[in-house]
């Protein structure tokens, strides 16, 4: 670690989202730059060759690392607390390049069954392509995760809080039994953000995220990052990395760099907004079930405060008269969008049981209480005034 990084590392968060890892050209710009290029070129073929045997750290291809790029890895991997990090072309590219540079044909996955839906594909239906045995658990239960973890396994995935039924997981529970068993413990953390969460503290070895959620926030760009320690970032990742190529485009680690900057600032708004909103809709009679990590009515509210420092930006609400009420809801919202995006700054709402979960069986739906009067709504920045007044209306 050079001086900077130690300097760096002794920063407060706010400090390391504005000012972390910036580099600045010859030009001395304030605003961090963009470098779009896929190549370097060397002063003469000796530099080359030492560049690619690995003798000297260089930039040599775009694929592999990128000014831009690196700016933003290096400023994420401040703020989670790891010793490395790689930026990634979306969510999904992370999530599977995470698990796919680990395992191998005859290894055995336990993840937990409340997934976001292009994550339990991965785990469900093509990990097992490849000879790798996945078992899944109910996430909530302790009793199956010790139970799965009796035999050795090689990696355990989850998502706390889960996408879109909120159940919240014992990080440091699962982290001790995944250990013993043998596994890497890799957390999809996106409902969470770097900010509320920190897997890597409760024992994690892997952090993974969609950067197009709130660490962009604005709706512009797709994005996604791997952070861990060096070990497993250097010698696991990257040699899957440079070749199959999941890399983040400079423009867009660019736009997530700067979103950075504000991302304290926007997850406090996102956070006190969901609250006000779910406490206004604990109130109505129209709702059969309503959750949000940050209220005392969650059924693990108190796991949720002692491992997450505020409830996040996303609530779940359950209406009484089942897929006709949700969609008369929907249908009635002024404000909110019907989107299956979140994390934004426009607050969002879908319906999961015909979008983001349709492709489940209707057995593993009611499993994980997607219901059909289920609706996941994302708060926004907007005024918690004039949301609550829209969803109000919309109910009513
Ligand atoms: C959105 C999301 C992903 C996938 O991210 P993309 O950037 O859309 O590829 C993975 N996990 C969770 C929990 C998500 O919400």
């Amino acid at each position: 670690m050079t001086a900077d990084q130690q300097t760096q590392r002794g920063w407060s968060p706010q400090t390391q989202m504005v000012r972390g890892a910036t580099e600045r050209s010859q030009f001395s710009e304030t605003g961090e730059a963009i470098f779009m290029t896929s190549g370097y070129v060397y002063e003469n073929a000796e530099e080359a060759e030492s560049a690619f045997k690995g003798d000297v750290e260089r930039f040599v291809y775009s694929r592999f690392r990128n000014p831009t790029v690196a700016m933003f890895e290096k400023r994420l991997a401040l703020i989670e607390g790891a010793e490395d990090c790689r930026g990634t072309a979306s969510g999904m590219a992370a999530v599977y390049a995470a698990l796919a540079c680990h395992l191998s044909a005859g290894d055995r996955l336990v993840a937990s069954r409340a997934l976001f839906g292009s994550c339990h594909y991965i785990c469900a239906d093509l990990l097992p392509r490849f000879g790798i045995k996945v078992d899944f658990v109910d996430g909530a239960d302790m009793a199956q995760w010790e139970a799965a973890l009796s035999s050795p396994a090689n990696a355990v995935f989850l998502e706390t809080p889960s996408n879109p039924g909120l159940e919240v997981i014992d990080l440091s529970t699962v982290c001790e039994l995944a250990h013993k068993a043998g596994a890497l413990v890799i957390v999809d953390n996106v409902f969470a953000t770097p900010l509320l969460q920190k897997p890597l503290r409760y024992g994690a070895d892997v952090v993974v995220y969609s950067a197009t959620k709130h660490i962009d926030g604005q709706g512009r760009c797709l994005g996604g990052a791997v952070l861990g320690t060096s070990e497993f970032i250097v010698e696991k990742l990257t040699p899957f990395f440079r070749h199959t190529g999941p890399s983040l485009s400079p423009f867009n680690a660019w736009i997530l760099l700067k979103a950075l900057e504000t991302l304290e600032l926007r997850v406090t708004r996102h956070c006190d907004n969901a609250l006000a909103v779910a406490r206004a809709l604990e109130k109505q009679k129209a709702l059969s079930r309503l959750l949000y990590p940050g209220l005392e009515s969650h059924p693990q509210y108190d796991l949720a405060t002692a491992q997450m420092s505020a409830g996040g930006s996303i609530i779940a609400l359950e209406l009484a008269g089942g897929k006709e009420a949700a969609f008369r809801f929907l249908n009635r919202l002024k404000l909110v969008d019907i989107s299956n995006n979140l994390g934004d700054a426009k607050s969002l709402a879908c319906h999961p049981a015909t979008t983001t979960h349709h492709r489940l069986a209707p057995e593993d739906r009611a499993h994980l209480g997607i219901t059909e009067g289920f609706v996941r709504l994302s708060v926004g920045l907007e005024d918690a005034g004039d949301l609550i007044a829209d969803v109000t209306q919309a109910l009513t």
